[in-house]
């Protein structure tokens, strides 16, 4: 530091002559705070952080979902959600546990999917496809030309991975979107809970709501049928697992008949 020419620092302070410069290598990453800590929680942020970076966090375990109670799951749901999402996702809870006692499926099962089902719902196209490309997971054309509908997927993976959700939770995540063939009374609970949860406001919900505590199945089938004309108005490719078990929903119906 000068003062009129005269050195004041005590010569503490070096002169930009002194000092030898130096670039410091640090590659833009062009993502939000919010979902880089999503992807570390994910234990997918490697490729998007500089080498050794991703190792050093998993190290000190700053990042571990294991064996969580319902309580602690809740708050870090709530973390990983978008804050639009998070009382559908909670609403979503409640419905399952209030479908579970009446159907008698294990209400703890039910709560957990219920918190977990949307948990990668916040990761646009481009991360969805990153978290399947880390955790080695082979997409078909369909998923790789619609990332956005990998939830469903993504979010069993991490259930199974990250959380340590038994078989159960995992799969009532995973058919939650789309529904399936053979699906077993969680899964249906989860799908329709998802569809009639409290928040939700639709022209027919409170009809749904209704049905979900008085025929499961029944609900079941209105809500694929409900997805599958909005899905033709729109003129967008409906899955097949949609088509399947809507299929396999008529044919146990008209046995029962
Ligand atoms: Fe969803
Ligand atoms: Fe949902």
């Amino acid at each position: 530091m000068k003062e009129n020419g005269v050195d004041v620092s005590g010569g503490m302070i070096p002169q930009i002559d002194d000092v030898r410069q130096l670039l410091a290598e640090n590659p833009a990453v062009e993502i939000s705070a919010e979902d880089l800590h999503r992807m570390l929680c994910f234990d997918c942020a490697d490729e998007l952080l500089p080498p050794g970076a991703a190792d050093r966090i998993r190290a000190n375990g700053a990042y571990n979902c294991r064996g969580l109670s319902m309580e602690q799951l809740e708050q870090v749901v709530i973390s990983l959600l978008k804050p639009s999402r998070v009382r559908h996702v909670l609403g979503c809870r409640d419905a399952a546990i209030a479908l579970a006692k009446k159907w008698g499926a294990d209400e703890t099962d039910a709560g957990r999917a219920g918190l977990l089902h949307d948990i990668t719902k916040a990761l646009d196209g481009p991360l969805q496809l990153t978290l399947c490309r880390a955790y080695g997971t082979m997409l078909d054309d369909f998923s790789k030309e619609n990332p956005k509908t990998l939830h469903a997927l993504t979010g069993a993976l991490v259930a199974q991975r990250i959380f340590g959700e038994n078989q159960a939770v995992v799969e009532a995540v995973r058919s939650h979107t789309t529904g399936k063939a053979n699906m077993n009374l969680l899964q249906k609970i989860i799908y329709v809970a998802d569809y009639m949860e409290p928040n939700r406001d639709f022209p027919g919900v409170e009809e749904l709501r209704e049905l979900a505590f008085r025929d499961i199945d029944l609900a079941l089938k209105t809500g694929l049928e409900m997805t599958i004309s909005m899905l033709r108005l729109q003129n967008r490719e409906i899955s097949k697992e949609s088509q399947e078990a809507l299929q396999w929903l008529d044919e146990r119906m008209n046995k029962t008949c």
